[in-house]
């Protein structure tokens, strides 16, 4: 997990964390891009430890693993039915991943209808999204509609919720493209779990602008407005008010480098307590599946049998 994915969504769904919460480690979704059996197996419960780490509770809501309830695979199926080529094939973040790669699986495409399917099984009202996943909720919007509009009242209608800052972390070094964790350079990337030393390093490294001034403002000086944006995340200053006590890049990205270290220490603590604990990793996603299932299966029997399954 990198830096974009804490603060964008993970860090709010902690924030909204209670007995009507779902998360799920999206396993499938994993497999529109080659992986490795093996490193796919390896990095399931290391998310799901991840994910404990900064701060979801079991205790308080579900966490589980999304290839573990079977109406996922199943819903995806009846969605893919009222959803249509061209809808699917203009989505952005299809066009661009599709355009570098040939011979580009067909999961690749459909992947925001298995996202629905997702969203749609817990019928969840709110979905806590980076900004960079509006338009896939804004087609799930599209098919509850439809399929509500054709079929009969089945699913809720959800909305995508986003952080006030931070709903797009940029790239350290190429402040245009959002922070990721396959196509940056090793620079513009900072993982949760990063020693001090690279959190250090890729801050003071990031690509900022000749003009000097610290100011605020997307628009001509985005790499400087991206830390602005991160380091208020971990405040309760906007990046306007920590702009106005900066005067010099270097101090600016000394503090945040500072702050960054101090924030994701403790994560890093819990992380690596956790993963020394596969079985009780196992234990909170068979608990979690089982919960998951009991409400994703009624869902999933009541669309089917609206579309005509006996
Ligand atoms: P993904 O990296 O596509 O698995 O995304 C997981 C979650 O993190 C989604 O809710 C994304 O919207 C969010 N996310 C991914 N990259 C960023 C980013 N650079 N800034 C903010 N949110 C992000």
């Amino acid at each position: 997990m990198h830096l974009g994915n804490y603060l964008g969504a993970v860090r709010q769904w902690v924030g909204a964390q209670g007995d009507e919460a779902y998360y799920c480690v999206v396993d499938l979704h994993a497999l529109t891009l080659q992986i490795d059996p093996a490193q796919l197996r390896a990095q399931t419960l290391d998310a799901v430890a991840t994910l404990l780490a900064s701060g979801l509770d079991p205790q308080v809501c579900t966490v589980f693993i999304q290839s573990h309830v079977p109406y996922h695979a199943q819903l995806n199926w009846l969605l893919e039915c009222v959803t249509t080529y061209g809808e699917l094939s203009r989505m952005t973040q299809f066009k661009e991943k599709a355009s570098r790669q040939d011979g580009y699986r067909v999961g690749l495409l459909t992947y925001p209808v298995l996202m629905a399917g997702d969203i749609l099984l817990y019928g969840a009202e709110e979905v806590p999204v980076g900004d960079d996943q509006r338009q896939h909720l804004e087609l799930t919007r599209v098919i509850a509609e439809r399929f509500n509009h054709r079929y009969g009242v089945t699913f809720t209608v959800p909305v995508a919720t986003q952080p006030k800052v931070a709903a797009r972390v940029m790239d350290l070094q190429e402040p245009s493209r959002k922070m990721s964790k396959s196509i940056s350079s090793p620079l513009g990337t900072i993982f949760m779990f990063d020693s001090p030393k690279d959190i250090e390093k890729k801050i003071m490294k990031a690509v900022t602008d000749t003009d000097g001034e610290v100011r605020f403002d997307w628009e001509s000086k985005p790499g400087i407005s991206n830390l602005l944006e991160i380091y208020a995340s971990f405040t309760n200053e906007t990046p306007e008010q920590i702009a106005h006590r900066y005067h010099r890049y270097g101090d600016l990205k000394r503090d945040l480098a500072q702050l960054l270290v101090e924030s994701l220490a403790p994560h890093k603590v819990r992380y690596e307590a956790l993963v020394k604990d596969p079985p009780y990793l196992q234990s909170v996603v068979a608990d979690g599946s089982l919960k998951a299932a009991s409400v994703a299966g009624p869902v999933y029997s009541r669309a089917a049998s609206a579309m005509g399954l006996i």
